[in-house]
């Protein structure tokens, strides 16, 4: 008898929703706008609740969730919304919104939902110890070690690193309302929208921009080999859609690298170790799922 999960994948603009088999398939599927919670959480919950009532009870929840967001299971406010600037969002509670299934809930961020969706069953594979990046609307990474995500007081927060920014290069000042010109203030996707009045897929001649941007994102991809040495990264959301962003970031890493670090993970030209994600865009609902697979256990 296969019990049945309710994972969410929620993200800055969409959430998507499903009900699933403890074995990963699908039986009812949704995609919902990201407004406030009041908007949000009743459509999430009437969801469920006529998919429960067609496919029988849910035993588990697994919600990968945009942040910043409380994950930490022994904490008073696990699941709960932050800081956010989001209106709306600060404090508002996943355990709150299902609670009336009476199910188990495991809250983790969405990108380290997606690390093990991809450590499951897409190109994480076979890695001790992976991180996963999303480089999107914002950007994020989830570092997974034997497919336990990583934390501290707080889970990561790699979009807000500090890069440096040469202005006679690129003059526009970053879109963070915290830092200005942190990472994600200079290479998320709202910021090359207000850069250049479109995304990078969309410009007409693209190549010194996308070096511009895989030259920011590669001051995390270093980052992340330096304090993690990952057997792999991924790198996933629109932005990473770009056509030779993703070849563009594999040589300014290796540049920045230096032939610093010497392992077999690290192949000549990275190809087999910079990668898109496997599953594509099923990455962070197989996630939500293998989280609430970890809330049945
Ligand atoms: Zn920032």
């Amino acid at each position: 008898m296969q019990r049945l999960i309710g994972a969410i994948e929620a993200g800055g603009t969409k959430f998507v929703l499903a009900l699933a088999r403890e074995d990963g398939g699908v039986l009812a599927e949704t995609r919902i706008a990201t407004r406030t919670p009041a908007e949000c959480f009743p459509e999430v919950a009437a969801f469920f609740e006529q998919a429960a009532a067609a496919h029988g009870p849910i035993a588990a929840f697994g919600v990968g969730s945009f942040g910043p967001i409380d994950i930490d299971p022994g904490s008073p406010g696990y699941g709960t919304f932050t800081t956010t600037p989001k209106p709306g969002w600060a404090g508002a509670s996943y355990r709150d919104a299902l609670g009336r299934f009476g199910a188990p809930i495991v809250v983790d961020t969405d990108v380290n939902g997606a690390a093990l969706g991809e450590w499951e069953q897409g190109a994480g594979q076979g890695c001790r110890t992976l991180a996963y990046t999303t480089v999107g609307t914002g950007i994020g990474t989830g570092v997974l070690r034997d497919g336990q995500s990583l934390m501290g007081f707080s889970h990561f927060e790699s979009g807000h690193i500090p890069v440096p920014h040469d202005r006679s290069l690129d003059p526009f000042d970053g879109f963070c309302p915290y830092h200005g010109d942190c990472l994600e203030g200079l290479a998320a996707g709202p910021a090359i929208e207000r850069r250049w009045g479109t995304s990078l897929s969309k410009l007409a001649s693209p190549a010194d921009k996308i070096e511009l941007i895989a030259g920011y994102v590669s001051q995390l991809a270093v980052s992340l080999i330096l304090l993690h040495m990952p057997d792999r990264l991924i790198f996933g959301g629109g932005v990473m859609k770009t056509p030779g962003l993703i070849p563009a970031l594999r040589k300014a890493t290796e540049a920045r690298l230096a032939g610093y670090i010497q392992a077999p993970q690290l192949d000549p030209g990275l190809e087999s170790y910079i990668v898109p994600p496997g599953l594509g865009d099923e990455a962070g609902i197989t996630g939500a799922i293998a989280l609430g697979r970890k809330a049945l256990a």
